[in-house]
């Protein structure tokens, strides 16, 4: 290229200046040696040498240049002592013909390339710089909202869902920012309306009496109100995602999900649990034919048996009570019928007798009808009851009673406030104590104490009688319990007075207390409140 270019310099300029002129100006200007050659070898000029030099027709260069090809070559140069890098080239013109040579030394060129190579690599540092800070900045303004995103994703995983990316990127990341803020939006929506159909779900499973809880087709356990945690005898525990088969033992609970579960359809089993009675009743949770699991529903129904045993227990009670009257009845009109009756005496005992029965059967109907009455009212009849008044009633029926030898004794308060009760019941209560004093007591006294006492109405009965043993005393209240039947019997006792007694107490959210020594006598103890919040402390004190 240098060589060309001074080639065309020297070719333009040769008519206002000689060879040597040239040499010298382009040489000192370039920093170059020149040399100018003609075409058979000779050497016109040459810029570092002022002698005459040797025929160069033989050098590399200026052979490869004559024969019309650019030349190069290094060597060392004997003339100037050094080794220099040639590069040749013919030119010509109307004024000239033959080859410009151009030298430098090598280690010039080396020089050159050592401060390019120093210069490349500075440019090359600096452009690598440049590339990082760029690359950096657009880095950050990408990762950025990526690591938002990602910071965001990781809260919402935490179950914080209020939160949403600001961005002004107009690109793929803003579009991503802006549907991640969507998502949030519509998590947070979705996970509130689960979260209230939640609260609503466990308020009414709550509220549902009997235990629950809803299995998946392995038997783990997907939810569960607190009865069923009771139910367990471990209220405090959390039951989700625990097996059923391991936290319930139960027979009845088992067969109900296995049958349910074959059969693909509802189930209700009674069995036991522990010592109650309980009822079940297993439904498959099906979803488009595919089993999802089950629920199950435990009810405790101890009370209903209960009620139930008691029920056919008193039916059966009151069978037995009504056939033997009715049995010995009819008995005795057989036998008048066959003939007793021509015996006046005879015939009037018999008479007397179906009397008796007859008056028993009738007491007996009374009383239950009685009893079954005050066990059908829920809320009490009540008026103002003149206390003085029923006492005075009572003892004006019962008092011819006591002219033998047992005694009454009472002990009333002159002026009773009134209790708001029906007087008919009040009247009863006190006609069964005394009554039953009377009937156990075969000599000494009977006293009746009335009176009012810390706000309520205390009414004692006690007496000098058999006494009860200890382990009676439980039982007593209960329908047709009777220490000594044919005693009770032969008294005209139905077996139902205290059991009457106790209702009527209890109607009236009042105690009662009975304290007995045998053969000594016993006290029944009564207190009905004036003020009648709860019931809660009603019934038999033991
Ligand atoms: P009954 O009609 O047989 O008297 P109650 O229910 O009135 O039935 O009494 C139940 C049982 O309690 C009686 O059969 C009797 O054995 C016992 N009993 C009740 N009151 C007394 C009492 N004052 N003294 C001794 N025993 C009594």
């Amino acid at each position: 290229m240098e060589a060309k270019y001074l080639g065309d310099l020297f070719l333009a300029e040769l008519d206002t200046m000689d060879y040597h002129s040239f040499v010298k100006k382009y040489s000192t200007k370039e920093g170059l040696r020149i040399t100018l050659i003609a075409k058979d070898g000779e050497v016109l000029a040459d810029s570092d040498s002022e002698g005459r030099l040797e025929n160069h027709r033989d050098r590399e260069e200026v052979k490869e240049a004559l024969n019309g090809k650019g030349g190069f070559a290094t060597r060392y140069s004997k003339t100037l002592g050094k080794t220099y890098c040639y590069s040749a080239l013919y030119i010509e013109n109307e004024m000239f013909s033959g080859v410009i040579r151009i030298s430098v030394p090598v280690e010039k060129i080396n020089l050159l390339n050592q401060s390019l190579v120093h210069s490349i690599a500075a440019v090359s540092l600096f452009c690598f710089l440049v590339a990082l800070a760029v690359s950096y900045v657009l880095s950050r303004k990408i990762t950025k909202p990526i690591e938002e995103i990602t910071e965001a994703a990781e809260k919402i995983s935490d179950g914080n869902y209020d939160i949403a990316i600001y961005t002004e990127e107009k690109n793929q990341i803003g579009r991503l920012a802006r549907a991640f803020n969507q998502m949030t939006e519509n998590l947070q929506e979705t996970v509130g309306t689960l979260v209230k159909r939640n609260i609503e779900l466990e308020a009414m499973l709550s509220s549902i009496h009997g235990a629950v809880a809803a299995i998946d087709e392995n038997g783990i356990i997907m939810f569960y109100n607190v009865r069923f945690a009771q139910l367990t005898g471990n209220p405090g525990k959390d039951y989700l995602g625990c097996q059923i088969y391991q936290e319930i033992q139960n027979q009845a609970i088992f067969e109900g999900i296995a049958f349910a579960k074959n059969n693909q359809v509802d189930i209700m089993k009674e069995g036991v649990w522990g010592e109650k009675s309980i009822r079940i009743v297993v439904t498959p949770l099906a979803d488009e034919n595919k089993i999802l699991g089950m629920l199950i529903i435990i009810e405790d129904i101890t009370k209903i048996r209960k009620l139930e045993n008691l029920r056919s227990d008193f039916v059966s009670n009151v069978t037995h009570e009504l056939k033997t009257p009715l049995t010995s009845i009819r008995g005795f009109v057989d036998t008048l019928r066959n003939g007793a009756v021509e015996d006046p005496k005879v015939a009037m005992r018999f008479l007397n007798i179906i009397d008796i029965e007859t008056e028993r059967l009738s007491i007996l109907i009374q009383d239950i009808l009685l009893l079954s009455e005050i066990e059908s009212k829920q809320t009490p009849d009540v008026e103002s009851c003149n206390v003085n008044k029923v006492i005075q009633e009572v003892m004006e029926l019962l008092g011819p009673k006591f002219m033998g030898e047992v005694k009454l004794v009472t002990e009333i308060q002159p002026y009773i406030r009134p209790y708001y009760c029906n007087s008919d019941r009040l009247k009863e209560l006190l006609i069964n104590l005394v009554d039953n004093a009377y009937k156990y007591t075969e000599k000494g006294m009977v006293k009746l104490v009335c009176k009012e006492s810390d706000n309520e109405l205390y009414i004692r009965v006690e007496d000098t009688g058999i006494g009860i043993e200890e382990e009676h005393l439980s039982r007593i209240f209960e329908r047709f319990y009777r220490v000594d039947k044919s005693r009770s019997r032969k008294q005209g006792g139905t077996g139902l007075g205290l059991s009457i007694v106790k209702h009527i107490v209890e109607l009236y959210n009042g105690r009662i207390h009975v304290e007995s020594q045998v053969g000594k006598g016993t006290i029944f103890e009564t207190r009905l409140p004036y003020e009648r919040g709860e019931s809660g402390k009603a019934g038999v004190d033991r």
